[in-house]
């Protein structure tokens, strides 16, 4: 990934994307002092921009430390990346972290670092496996509790089980991993929030209480309700998902994902998701051409 044509935003300048590095011994790697959000390009334009920038910006305040760009600058940064890049449809990838003054850690005063990278990136799974929905083991790994490690935070440190859990679901054969939480209720896939038709008509998901609560997710709340489903946030045990006749995943990645199987449970996609997807989809694009949309 690091030796292609292009320009990287890194702290204030737009570099050639080769020359975007940092030193071996920068806090971030060692201790996982880093943050990060992950945007969907539609068409030119950054879906829900303003309100990753903020996440981003809160994602290190609850780590401790403060991004020395304001909102403002970082949209401007995100813009000039994409624009320099000449991305229609794509991904952009902002990530901060401290710097390496100071090696152990404690680094109270290192430098803060930004970086925005962007790429051209039309999906995240496989479209012919999207449509008949796709396959999750269960992982071994659950996610922490909120006082064990910082879940509201999009935290690097956060993904070396979501990294471990998508390694081995992928090494037998599945295509990602649902996580539970500390608790054992269903939390989420390795990247992306889960949602279930249940056989009372309406659609339930995890609260997020102890994950992230994600901008796709509530994006898609809201498309259910205006699409006249009730929806219900609670804690969900894997059992319940017996009960479950239609399952999908939201993130800007993976937007509306169906799900075909988790573990021994199977699921059908069917209306609920078709309509969902299609919502979803409408939404984003009609974002992209400027068309205000309830839903954002
Ligand atoms: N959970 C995790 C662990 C994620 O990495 C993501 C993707 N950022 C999500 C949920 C979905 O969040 P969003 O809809 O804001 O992309």
């Amino acid at each position: 990934f690091d030796d292609r044509d292009g320009a990287i935003w890194m702290d204030g300048a737009l570099l050639d994307w080769r020359d975007a590095k940092l030193h071996v011994l920068s806090h971030g790697l060692h201790y996982a002092s880093s943050v990060f959000e992950g945007e969907r390009v539609y068409s030119g334009r950054i879906f829900k921009s303003r309100e990753h920038t903020e996440r981003l910006h809160r994602s290190a305040e609850i780590l401790g430390f403060k991004i020395p760009y304001d909102v403002d600058a970082i949209e401007d940064a995100k813009q000039a990346v994409i624009d320099s890049m000449g991305i229609v449809d794509g991904y952009v990838r902002p990530v901060a972290w401290r710097g390496s003054e100071m090696m152990g850690v404690s680094a109270q005063q290192n430098t803060i670092h930004l970086a925005v990278a962007a790429w051209e990136w039309p999906s995240y799974f496989d479209p012919e496996a999207k449509m008949k929905g796709i396959n999750l083991d269960i992982a071994k790994w659950r996610r922490p509790a909120p006082d064990t490690a910082p879940t509201n935070s999009k935290a690097a440190g956060l993904y070396m089980i979501a990294t471990m859990s998508k390694h081995d679901a992928e090494a037998r054969g599945f295509h990602d991993a649902l996580m539970l939480d500390y608790r054992g209720y269903v939390a989420e896939a390795t990247g992306a929030n889960i949602f279930f038709l249940m056989d009372d008509g309406r659609l339930h998901t995890p609260k997020p209480d102890c994950f992230l609560d994600g901008i796709t997710r509530r994006t898609v709340i809201q498309l259910a309700k205006d699409n006249g489903y009730e929806v219900v946030e609670r804690h969900i045990r894997p059992e319940d998902m017996t009960r479950a006749t239609e399952c999908f995943l939201t993130g800007t990645a993976a937007e509306v994902t169906p799900v075909g199987k988790i573990g021994t449970y199977g699921f059908t996609p069917g209306e609920m998701t078709r309509t969902l997807v299609d919502a979803y989809e409408a939404t984003v694009r009609a974002h992209a051409t400027g068309v205000a949309v309830a839903a954002e």
